[in-house]
């Protein structure tokens, strides 16, 4: 099962752009963005989705401090943003992550470039 979160970029083979980071959770601008700005949101332990979500009281806390921070910067440079995380057969990759997006979108689900 490919899960570039935990083969490549939580042991920092594959090097992101860090916007916010604790001991549980990281924020990261997207390698490849979907949108014009695309921020990826992870638990470092491996968590499949929301619909396996420990609820744990330290990984709750850090997460909405992440997407506070993110969406704060966000909102601050560009009026505004959305929040998505995908489940089940949505996900393309199977470790929960939450994207924080704003602009336009410059590619579909597949990753094909919707630029003319
Ligand atoms: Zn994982």
């Amino acid at each position: 099962m490919q899960d570039i979160y935990c083969q490549q970029i939580i042991p920092g083979k594959l090097k992101v752009d860090v916007i916010f980071e604790t001991d549980t959770v990281m924020a990261f601008h997207h390698t490849q963005p979907y949108w014009e700005n695309h921020v990826v949101i992870i638990p470092k332990a491996h968590i499949d989705s929301l619909s396996t979500y420990p609820n744990d009281a330290v990984l709750n806390k850090d997460f909405f401090e992440a997407i506070r921070v993110v969406t704060k910067l966000l909102e601050d440079n560009y009026g505004g943003c959305r929040i998505s995380s995908n489940v089940g057969d949505y996900q393309t990759s199977k470790h929960l992550h939450w994207y924080v997006h704003q602009g336009e979108r410059l590619r579909d689900e597949s990753g094909d470039s919707l630029r003319k």
